[in-house]
């Protein structure tokens, strides 16, 4: 592959849910979820001058836990806003694990956009909650700042970066996924299929295209 050069004023690095609670010895971990902080670490202290992140943030008795519902983790219920996935109670407000991993270097991070506070709606994506209308307020601090293309990396790449880099693509930006610097979880779907190649096929459909850290350059 060759290099991608990045343009310090209009390109950012979006960093999704790099957060203990999705890494092993956390509430909900994602296989390998540590290993994304060293690769990040290496694109914040080189071509990009800045970082936006986000962080899952739940109060207790969150729609998205299972314990909200009396049923085992990962099984689906009908939301008011459509099918929704029940996890583990994870990345609790105020709790150690929800804050951002203590090894990420923040300097370059402008901005920190903490999602799925509502009670009764998830928020996957960076951009928008879960019922796909209530926006973050992402997309105006980056359209203000003259962001045109967004470089995603964190956890996990089936579901809160998939969610992120698709509304990002909907939204008009280029879109790239930093490959090396994401884990996914890898649900099973029901036509024997998992949600990661179900993810990338979506994604590549809508134009966002796959990277690594070491095709980033200044
Ligand atoms: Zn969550």
């Amino acid at each position: 592959m060759s290099g991608l050069a990045i343009d310090g004023k209009t390109d950012i690095l979006g960093l999704i849910d790099v957060q203990p609670t999705f890494m092993p010895g956390g509430e909900l971990p994602v296989a390998g979820g540590a290993s994304v902080v060293e690769p990040i670490n290496r694109l914040l202290a080189g071509p990009f001058a800045t970082a936006f992140a986000t962080q899952d943030w739940h109060p207790r008795g969150h729609i998205s836990f299972a314990s909200s519902h009396g049923l085992p983790a990962f099984a689906e219920i009908a939301a008011p806003y459509g099918p929704q996935t029940l996890w583990p109670d994870h990345a609790v407000q105020g709790s150690a694990n929800a804050a951002l991993h203590p090894s990420i270097v923040q300097d370059r991070i402008a901005v920190i956009v903490r999602k799925g506070m509502q009670a009764a709606v998830d928020s996957y994506s960076a951009f928008f909650e879960n019922d796909r209308t209530t926006p973050t307020g992402l997309d105006g601090w980056l359209r203000n700042r003259g962001v045109r293309r967004l470089f995603l990396c964190g956890l996990a790449t089936d579901f809160c970066v998939a969610w992120s880099a698709e509304d990002a693509a909907t939204l008009g930006y280029a879109v790239f996924v930093v490959d090396d610097a994401c884990r996914g979880i890898a649900l099973p779907t029901a036509d024997g299929s998992d949600s990661i190649t179900r993810a990338r096929e979506r994604l590549a459909v809508r134009g966002v295209r796959f990277t690594t850290t070491a095709a980033l350059t200044s």
